[in-house]
């Protein structure tokens, strides 16, 4: 997950005291990607014997770069070891088209803080990056934190992003955020580094670390909401693409005489499932709705919000069998806010992706609703600013690995 280290002890390598670095370093790594592990999982992570992960625990515990936790699992009591909050804290960001969500956590991946505010449509960055900053600052003094204690941050934002410069990479798709160094504004206000990424990728980080594509190397993260994008974890690493678009399956074409789609082409998925058209399609006969009365209105069980919500599940579904025909995932996760319908929406999308896609009768495709529900993103923003940094055997952060 990360790359090797450059070993900078000065000690002759294959000395006693450079081993045992090596190995303190092996095991802050285990325990920091998994989150949290018991003494004998870290044994089988690191390959050390328990003897030695028992010896250096202790002395990390001294140190304060560890903490145990004892944890019920299936009835069995187990001592966990997780990285110890002293160490700090990271900050996960949702920026979407009608809301904004800060969640703070530590690197036990425990959420200590979070909070939601409503954004005004079409809303401008100045403002967003504004109301971003303070919410985080807010945050960090309600658990008694100081602000350095802030390690990194992830952004998750609804258009393509370019993670080199953290710029959105296809103009007009977000208005008025268009042409700015996003991670380097918000960074500077916040005096720490801001990893910028698009959030049907970090919906799609975060199912794979922490939820429904757990243990799958290879997945696809479907993001069916105000409009439809999708994410790629291509062995056990996100898939950006070169300019940060692979996944956007909103922007293919299905309709080539359809409406124009606000990225400039024309009859892109997006225009026939995302928000507006679903809400035009439903005028006439329920009058001005909203996608969530629609969302509401399909689970109490609306004909004709149900069949809207299907309809878009066997179209997206469509479009995601291209795309697992030819990367052949393990599975394919669906989340966004039209995935609260559960199987209204992810029943004609599985049919559809499993009718279009190549079969395989060794290994099918299992194509499942998202654990994280419309939190996915913001933990995959979470789990970004946790990848981006590392911890050292003495407790200290280095940013900047690439997940
Ligand atoms: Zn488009």
């Amino acid at each position: 997950m990360y790359p090797s280290r450059v070993n900078t002890d000065r000690s002759t390598p294959g000395s006693q005291t450079s081993l045992r670095e090596a190995n303190r370093l092996r095991l802050v790594d285990a325990v920091k990607r998994f989150g949290g592990l018991t003494q004998v999982e870290l044994a089988a992570a690191t390959g050390l014997s328990t003897a030695t992960v028992s010896t250096i625990v202790k002395e990390l515990i001294a140190a304060g770069v560890v903490e145990t936790h004892t944890t019920s699992r299936s009835g069995r009591r187990a001592q966990k070891v997780t990285i110890a909050r002293r160490v700090g804290l990271v900050a996960g960001v949702q920026v979407g088209h009608r809301h904004l969500q800060v969640t703070l956590a530590d690197f036990s991946r425990t959420v200590v803080a979070e909070q939601q505010m409503p954004l005004p449509a079409e809303h401008r960055l100045d403002t967003g990056l504004d109301r971003v900053a303070l919410l985080i600052v807010d945050l960090l003094e309600r658990v008694g934190a100081q602000t350095d204690e802030l390690l990194a941050v992830g952004l998750a934002l609804p258009a393509p992003v370019d993670s080199a410069t953290g710029m959105i990479s296809v103009r007009g798709v977000l208005r008025g955020w268009d042409d700015t160094h996003i991670g380097q504004v918000l960074s500077k206000r916040l005096a720490t580094p801001v990893f910028v990424e698009n959030d049907a990728n970090l919906g799609a980080l975060a199912e794979h670390d922490f939820g429904a594509a757990r243990g799958a190397r290879d997945s696809i993260f479907v993001r069916a909401s105000y409009g439809t994008g999708a994410g790629l974890v291509l062995g056990d690493h996100l898939h950006r693409g070169y300019a940060g678009t692979a996944g956007e399956i909103g922007h293919v074409q299905i309709t080539p005489d359809g409406p124009i789609c606000r990225c400039g082409n024309r009859g892109c998925l997006e225009t026939v499932v995302g928000a507006t058209a679903l809400l035009e399609m439903l005028r006439t006969s329920h009058g001005p709705l909203t996608l969530r009365d629609v969302i509401a209105q399909a689970i109490e069980g609306d004909p004709g919000c149900r069949r809207v919500v299907a309809d878009a599940g066997a179209r997206i579904g469509a479009a995601v069998a291209t795309l697992a025909t030819g990367i052949n995932p393990q599975c394919v996760v669906v989340g966004g806010e039209l995935a609260e319908t559960g199987e209204v929406l992810v029943g004609p999308l599985r049919e559809a992706v499993l009718r279009h896609v190549v079969p395989n009768t060794l290994a099918p495709l299992e194509v499942v609703v998202g654990e994280l529900g419309t939190r996915a993103e913001v933990m995959g923003a979470v789990a970004l600013a946790l990848r981006s940094t590392d911890v050292a055997s003495d407790g200290s952060a280095v940013q900047g690995f690439a997940p």
